[in-house]
């Protein structure tokens, strides 16, 4: 039987390459046509912005589509930057300015205080609407400067317990420990376990 195709709704390659490799036994996945214009992303939560790229890719392009939105959030930041984590230095930011202003944030900021999270929202979205939800949390700290070359993002300031960043992780590590693995873990399950995987076969036979 041929896999059926899932669009990974993000201009983020990143995110494309991490998803890649644990959604391909069941999926040929694709990233998005060029030129195509993402959405705004106006929802007030994680989820809420996966399910506006999801839906509105759906349903451009008639076909399955998985979208993450993702961030971290910093307990002395009040969960900040959180949903507006990829602007966090502004519109036309980068991930470089983005982690120099959480850098400098947390300057005078020591210890537990530092604490943080990832989250990652997945959402699974046919022509025909939602199909399911998933979210992965991966728990740490921001550190005090950049360290690893791998990851992307704050992946570089993101501390683990271990005292590694992210972003020296090898890419299966961070695919075990990360809010995005665990979120993926999740589908995958789910497409073991229930009925899913025949709605995705179905959803991408209907068009
Ligand atoms: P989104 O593309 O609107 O979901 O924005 C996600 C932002 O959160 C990215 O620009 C990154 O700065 C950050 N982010 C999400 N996931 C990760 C990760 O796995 N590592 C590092 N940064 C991440």
């Amino acid at each position: 039987m041929n896999r059926p195709q899932l669009i990974i709704a993000t201009g983020n390659p990143h995110k494309v390459d991490e998803m890649r490799d644990q959604l391909s036994p069941w999926f040929d996945v694709v990233g998005l046509p060029t030129g195509y214009q993402s959405p705004i992303e106006d929802g007030n939560t994680f989820a809420a912005n996966a399910l506006i790229k999801a839906q509105t890719a759906a349903l451009r392009l008639n076909c399955l589509c998985l979208a993450d939105d993702s961030g971290i959030c910093v307990d002395y930041l009040d969960g900040a930057p959180g949903i507006y984590s990829a602007r966090y230095a502004g519109e036309q930011c980068d991930d470089e300015a983005n982690n120099d202003r959480l850098l400098a944030e947390l300057s005078q900021v020591r210890g537990d205080q530092r604490k943080a999270h990832f989250v990652c929202a997945l959402s699974l979205a046919a022509p025909t609407g939602e199909l399911a939800s998933f979210e992965g949390i991966f728990e740490g700290k921001v550190g005090y400067e950049r360290k690893g070359q791998g990851g992307f993002g704050y992946d570089p300031i993101f501390v683990l317990p271990d005292g590694r960043t992210s972003a020296q992780l090898s890419a299966s590590e961070k695919r075990q420990l990360s809010h995005r693995g665990k979120a993926l873990l999740r589908m995958t399950e789910s497409l073991d376990k229930s009925d899913l995987y025949r709605l995705c076969i179905a959803a991408s036979s209907d068009v």
